[in-house]
């Protein structure tokens, strides 16, 4: 049983497993308080065929994955069940038949084990890994995934939204214009993107809109214009490179903005698309400008995994929120990060320290 419930009785040494199953990836990772930090990281990452991500689909091949995943995450860790002092699953924000795979195994597992739930935000969860990895502590934070796009930074007790999309996320926009366009899949090869293929001897056209209005950003009008200038005769590798360059301009404007009205010292991206060179590097020229120090989360935690869910919920228990109750423990398709209270700020469990090849 856990040594701890709330703050003040809080003791180093627990171990929590962690779940992740918002969308495309099943991840199971094994989590301590105590070096060596991460001690099992296990993901199985569905991949269509062709189209889009199917939710019903991807919810078949977690389940079919679900069982393994768990036994391989304590295989790894060399652990029993019984050595475990609480699960942490992402309740949201996500697709809701994957959530309810995650979800599902969580409530079993607490509920078997009698040990604490965690209800972790996905979102607060791509947050604190990059924070946990990289010792920036108190950033603005670039997030770009296959679902958010957002610009937000932690003040009065809340990670703040300073920007977001008004539509569709930047890595959906990617991935759709790379499928729409013929040039996918594979969305992601040895690192990079298919636009970044694509656009590797291209030339800028003024043929396609940039949008931000105020603080945010938009991508839907960026990818019918790219389309639709395909259709009309222009090079697929100049309409790869102005869309690449359009998109991750934008957020670097609304970054750039944002770090200028809070007033901090450091930027910090994470996400999927974080794993993009040419983004961080943008990032990196617009932060010394501004004598921001600049970091970009490793690449092997960009994209969604147990481990980012794991250190959030041990974070959560560290300050006693985010228990629920196993049979309360609903998803939430939509939960906002910035509707979730976040008392352990600054703190956090130093990975930068012993993760090697991160
Ligand atoms: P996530 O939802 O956080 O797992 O992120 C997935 C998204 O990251 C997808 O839209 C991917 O296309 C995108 N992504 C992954 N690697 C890269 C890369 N090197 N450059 C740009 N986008 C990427
Ligand atoms: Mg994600």
């Amino acid at each position: 049983m856990a040594n701890v419930a709330t703050r003040n009785s809080y003791q180093n040494n627990n171990i929590i497993l962690g779940i992740e199953s918002t969308a495309h990836t099943l991840g199971v990772a094994i989590v301590s308080d105590n070096p060596p930090y991460i001690l099992a990281d296990v993901r199985y990452k569905y991949v269509p065929q062709k189209g889009g991500i199917l939710p019903r689909e991807v919810a078949q091949f977690f389940s079919l994955n679900a069982g393994r995943a768990v036994s391989e995450a304590l295989e790894q860790a060399g652990l029993d069940p019984r050595e475990l002092d609480a699960i942490a699953v992402a309740l949201g924000p996500g697709l809701g038949p994957a959530l309810r795979v995650g979800a599902t195994i969580g409530r079993a597992l607490a509920t078997h084990l009698r040990i604490p739930l965690i209800g972790v935000n996905h979102a607060i969860a791509h947050l604190e890994i990059a924070r946990a990895l990289t010792g920036l502590l108190d950033p603005v934070f670039l997030y770009v995934s296959g679902g958010n796009t957002t610009v937000t930074s932690h003040v009065g007790g809340y990670y703040r939204v300073f920007g977001e999309t008004l539509d569709i996320a930047l890595g959906n926009a990617l991935d759709t214009f790379a499928r729409e366009s013929g040039i996918a899949p594979p969305y992601v090869k040895g690192g990079r993107h298919a636009i970044d293929y694509c656009a590797e001897n291209g030339a800028f056209i003024e043929e396609l809109p940039y949008t931000v209005k105020g603080q945010d950003v938009s991508f839907s009008g960026l990818l019918t214009a790219s389309l639709r200038a395909l259709k009309k005769g222009y090079k697929i590798e100049d309409v790869c490179y102005t869309f690449r360059e359009i998109a991750y301009s934008s957020v670097v404007e609304v970054t750039e903005r944002g770090l200028a009205h809070i007033g901090k010292k450091q930027v910090l991206t994470t996400g999927g698309v974080a794993a993009s060179d040419l983004l961080n590097w943008k990032l990196e020229k617009m932060s010394e400008a501004h004598n921001a120090k600049f970091k970009r989360i490793p690449k092997r935690y960009a994209g969604d995994n147990g481990v980012m869910i794991a250190l959030t919920g041990l974070l959560s228990l560290k300050y006693g929120v985010g228990i629920v109750e196993p049979r309360r423990a609903y998803i939430r398709q939509r939960w906002r990060l910035d509707r979730v209270p976040v008392p352990w700020f600054p703190d956090t469990i130093p990975l930068w320290r012993y993760t090697v090849n991160a």
